[in-house]
């Protein structure tokens, strides 16, 4: 069925398509999929769904669109961001873009579930896009559908969403729909295929474009679009860079470069693995995008891959990403090189992304720590403190929070909770496998323990501070992959209220919050090795 407008509510912004307007796309209607050449993006319907029905809905995102409660609580609403109908003003469009996957150039991929809906720009003068992903097929589809199955909207409406409230750069979600159809999935690619029920996300963010969108031109040694696309981004999303000379271009390198350090630094200091940074995964604004089989750390592990796929070469593991986002930044710079043609520039955006990773890790894992700023010297702390992590199966949420409340000051008014300045009791919690490991392990976290109060001690900083500073930076709540999961299995149950009453709690992460403590529990022993807590596929 196709889309219908409807007469826009009054209250609702207005669309301003700038991409559409201003790039050219697809000449060809043919929804099949195919190979797109010199076009930016290819114009679509959205699927309409049987029966469309609401999950959850981020208030605010609809607050940064300008969208009126009454209207967020409508039918229309519901209509609108389910791909059953189209809001007048709406120009839907998947765009063209390529990719390295596992470290192979893939050629094209581009949105084959993804459908954008328009541009809306707020009272504030900022500009997002709104895309839907799983409203059916486009030329991109490949071989597959174009939809998407309720665990993975699931996963990725709250995550994107937990990750803002974390204050980590990243797309946002300002809906979850069901779609009231099947989709028929083999989740772990094992042969064993099983109907799913279908939902849609509605992701928003200034811009959807990615490293791949640049690269696909270069590899069709399209120049001209490539320059295209290289002054429209700068224009449109570096406005502060000014004209798109070819010195702006260089340091819009340099900017992204600067953007990725920070954005992965922040991964790094919440536990979050992306699971498939593959370089069609990578925004132009350093932003986290496309959650897929992402996972957070539960016990401090760097060689530890959410991605059933990668299980084997451990590509994206969690200690890999600082490295394959260089890496991935490389593929970026040899796609835009024939239009900067300015080794110096590449250059420089390379170093940067180096320097501006070491500062940030340093500021933030001395923060993580607790301490008033960076010194040199305290790599040899930080190292004692990763490799005592590593030793054993400790949560490193929970380690840090802990840490916070450990008394370092000598006649301090001891703000722990509980356990006191024993390490045994104090961390005791932290310890997956207390009984067979915490006897080995205090040794260790007593001699690294002196070495920290000494250093604290330095600082002078009083342990009520400490504690309030350190869980500004470390979270209680994370989105623990079994946290996710029970919100999944309840909703394919009929009961979505679970995932509105998380995203609650993740809201406000770096908070206590005594009525949600079951919320911050490390992971429990069933979720061990339980699909969809440990392991995941990219199958959605
Ligand atoms: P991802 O692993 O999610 O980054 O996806 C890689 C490529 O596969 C992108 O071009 C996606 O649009 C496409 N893709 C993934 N899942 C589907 C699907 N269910 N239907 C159509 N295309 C898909
Ligand atoms: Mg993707």
């Amino acid at each position: 069925m196709v889309c219908r407008p409807i007469p826009q509510m009054d209250s609702l912004v207005i669309f301003d398509n700038q991409f559409v307007r201003e790039l050219p796309g697809d000449p060809s209607q043919d929804p099949r999929p195919r190979q797109v050449l010199g076009s930016f993006y290819s114009r679509v319907q959205p699927v309409s769904p049987s029966h469309p029905s609401r999950l959850a809905v981020s208030k605010e995102v609809a607050e940064l669109l300008d969208m009126e409660p009454a209207f967020v609580d409508s039918e229309s609403f519901v209509l609108a961001f389910s791909g059953h109908t189209l809001l007048q003003g709406m120009e839907p469009f998947a765009m063209c873009y390529g990719g390295h996957q596992f470290g192979h150039w893939a050629g094209q991929l581009g949105d084959g579930r993804a459908i954008n809906l328009g541009e809306v720009i707020n009272a504030r003068g900022e500009r997002w896009m709104l895309q839907l992903k799983g409203a059916g097929p486009t030329p991109y589809s490949r071989h597959a559908d174009g939809f998407a199955v309720l665990r993975s909207s699931v996963r990725e409406f709250l995550c994107s969403e937990a990750m803002h409230h974390l204050g980590v750069p990243t797309t946002r979600a300002l809906s979850l729909i069901a779609t009231g159809d099947w989709v028929v999935r083999d989740m772990f690619y094992d042969g064993r295929p099983r109907r799913e029920p279908g939902a849609i996300v509605c992701r928003v963010a200034p811009t959807f474009v990615r490293f791949g969108n640049f690269e696909i031109f270069a590899a069709r040694n399209d120049i001209d679009h490539l320059r295209r696309l290289i002054e429209y981004v700068i224009r449109t999303d570096f406005p502060e860079l000014g004209v798109p000379t070819p010195d702006a271009m260089g340091q819009w390198f340099e900017d992204i470069c600067r953007r990725t350090a920070i954005m992965i630094v922040h991964w790094m200091r919440v536990g979050f693995v992306h699971g498939v940074m593959n370089t069609d995964n990578m925004s132009i604004l350093g932003q986290t995008i496309d959650y897929g089989p992402y996972g957070w750390l539960e016990d401090y592990d760097p060689s530890w891959t959410p991605n059933t796929t990668d299980a084997e070469g451990r590509r994206y593991c969690y200690g890999q990403q600082p490295q394959i986002a260089y890496w991935n930044l490389g593929q970026l710079a040899n796609a835009i090189h024939p239009v900067l043609q300015n080794e110096h520039w590449i250059q420089r955006g390379m170093e940067a992304y180096v320097q501006e990773l070491q500062y940030q890790w340093n500021a933030s894992m001395a923060s993580k720590m607790g301490l008033a700023n960076w010194r040199d010297e305290d790599s040899e702390l930080l190292d004692g403190l990763l490799e005592f992590l590593r030793s054993a199966e400790i949560d490193m949420t929970w380690f840090y929070r802990l840490l916070a409340t450990y008394p370092v000051q000598p006649d301090s008014e001891s703000p722990a909770s509980g356990g006191g300045s024993d390490p045994r009791t104090h961390f005791h919690y932290a310890f997956y496998r207390p009984d067979d490991e915490l006897d080995a392990a205090i040794p260790r976290l007593s001699d690294w323990l002196l070495r920290y109060q000494r250093r604290v001690q330095e600082d002078g900083t009083p342990d009520l501070v400490r504690l309030q500073q350190m869980n500004c930076v470390n979270p209680k709540y994370v989105l623990r992959n079994y946290l996710a999961q029970q919100a999944i299995d309840a909703a394919e149950q009929g009961d979505p209220k679970e995932i509105e009453r998380l995203l609650d709690v993740l809201r406000l992460p770096y908070d206590d919050q005594p009525h949600n403590e079951r919320y911050a529990q490390k992971r429990p022993e069933w979720a061990r090795h339980r699909p969809g807590c440990s392991m995941l596929s990219c199958s959605s």
